[in-house]
């Protein structure tokens, strides 16, 4: 059965519940059925955290681009006679 995170509107209470077929939930605080449901990730978080995943991945492609220049150099200083 599907958990899903709903915050009220109303009161601004957030909550976890079960959500059966067409059932509309209500607010444990208030018993407002104005709820939002919640994302599994907050959207700002998620694009703040693929932003973060970006950086480290140009990071890591820039470091692993510097590498393969230095052994093509040292391919190159080893076999130049
Ligand atoms: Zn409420």
């Amino acid at each position: 059965m599907p958990m899903f995170d709903f915050v009220c509107t109303s009161c601004q209470h957030a909550f976890e519940t079960l959500v059966r077929g067409s059932a509309v939930p209500a607010c444990p605080a208030c018993g407002s059925v104005t709820l939002e449901r919640q994302l599994a990730l907050p959207a700002i978080k998620t694009s703040g955290t693929q932003a973060k995943a970006m950086q480290a991945a140009k990071r890591r492609d820039k470091a692993q681009g510097a590498e393969r220049m230095h052994a093509q150099r040292q391919y190159e200083l080893s076999h130049d006679d």
